[in-house]
């Protein structure tokens, strides 16, 4: 058994149980001089969010009772919708992926996503969904018949009628089929054995319900994963999203559930963790105490399965980098393996008068 973290040369590896790759080692003691010190940790895994909503911002005027009013009230802003879906489909993914690559993630559940063919410097995890079972038709016949896991927005909403709707669904789930339940806001105690894992997005809950799930009672039934849900309800960065979660998790659990619970609840394979990890600039004396004030400027690089997808450029000169491109962010630029050039042109072509500038800013900083 390992501390919670591991010294070596310059950097703090801040994983439990899980000794620091190979490949981070033989990368530091290479760039030591440059690196400075840092803290270093498991690619993150997102287990929630909606990649083709990345070019949104919080939308809606909360607290609400249950998502249903606030998705009227998104609905009802029909001109923006219209202006953000003029961008194609595949180029609101990719924007999707560069914000979570900034974060630090080599792995994301996007939900409701469709398949593409698009070549990404990071993983895309796509399962068989319920979006809302509310506003899913067959939604109690779709739990039942099929065998595979599936994940649905559950008991998304604070009132009575939040948490009966989820249970009257999964009273449905007759030959107890995994089921993965994102927010479960209303849920209460026993409820939650009923699910395989929650999801838990407390920035999205907090901004549309003003309160989060009883995580602790959650954590007492289920595994409790963590995602970061889309910005149209989730303000801020995943770092952000990982500050508020700080007052319910040990800074290990919390880690956890981004890293290895999540990997292992996932199916993904064990090699994963050898080839996945993120540097980031060391900004306090603790190693949490740095690892919770990570912004997304400290991030140093993201190494996915075994390759660079962003180096900053501290590191390494851009003529050395064939396919990545460079991004400011916070006042540093991180080189990233994405056309990003294309994708801003793509932007420009279909939706003139949207504000490219402003969604970077909002991935780097979290700002509205
Ligand atoms: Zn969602």
């Amino acid at each position: 058994m390992l501390s919670d973290s591991a010294r070596f040369s310059s950097v703090e590896w801040l994983t439990p149980n899980l000794e620091p790759p190979p490949a981070l080692r033989d990368f530091v003691s290479a760039e030591e001089s440059t690196l400075g010190d840092a803290i270093a940790f498991p690619g993150l895994i997102n287990s929630h969010d909606h990649l083709a909503f990345s070019c949104y911002s919080p939308t809606g005027s909360p607290p609400y009772l249950d998502f249903l009013a606030w998705s009227r009230d998104v609905q009802a802003k029909s001109e923006m919708i219209e202006r953000i879906e003029r961008i194609p489909y595949a180029v609101r993914v990719q924007f999707g992926v560069l914000k979570n690559l900034l974060w630090g993630v080599t792995v994301i559940a996007d939900h409701g996503g469709r398949q593409n063919c698009l070549s990404l410097p990071i993983a895309i995890m796509r399962h068989c969904t319920l979006h809302s079972p509310e506003l899913e038709k067959w939604a109690s016949l779709k739990l039942r018949f099929g065998g595979s896991t599936i994940v649905a927005h559950l008991a998304e909403g604070v009132d009575d009628a939040s948490r009966e709707r989820a249970l009257a669904l999964l009273r449905w789930n007759v030959a107890s089929r995994p089921v993965v339940g994102v927010h479960c806001v209303s849920l209460r105690d026993a409820d939650f054995a009923k699910l395989a894992a929650l999801v838990w997005c407390p920035a999205s809950n907090f901004f549309l319900f003003g309160r989060t799930a009883d995580i602790a009672q959650a954590a007492a039934h289920t595994r409790v994963l963590f995602g970061t849900d889309s910005p149209l309800s989730a303000p801020g960065t995943i770092w952000d999203h990982i500050r508020t979660a700080r007052a319910y998790f040990s800074g290990e659990a919390l880690l956890s559930s981004l890293t290895a619970e999540a990997a292992h609840f996932w199916g993904l394979p064990d090699s994963r963790a050898a080839d996945n990890f993120v540097i980031a600039r060391r900004r306090a004396a603790s190693a949490w105490d740095s690892f919770y004030a990570i912004t997304p400027s400290d991030i140093l690089l993201v190494v996915h399965d075994g390759s660079p997808a962003l180096i900053d450029s501290r590191l390494v000169e851009e003529i050395m980098l064939p396919g990545f491109e460079a991004v400011t962010c916070e006042g540093t630029c991180k080189y990233v393996k994405m056309p990003l050039n294309a994708m801003l042109e793509a932007v420009r072509s279909a939706a003139p008068d949207f504000d490219c500038d402003a969604l970077l800013e909002r991935f780097c900083t979290g700002a509205l």
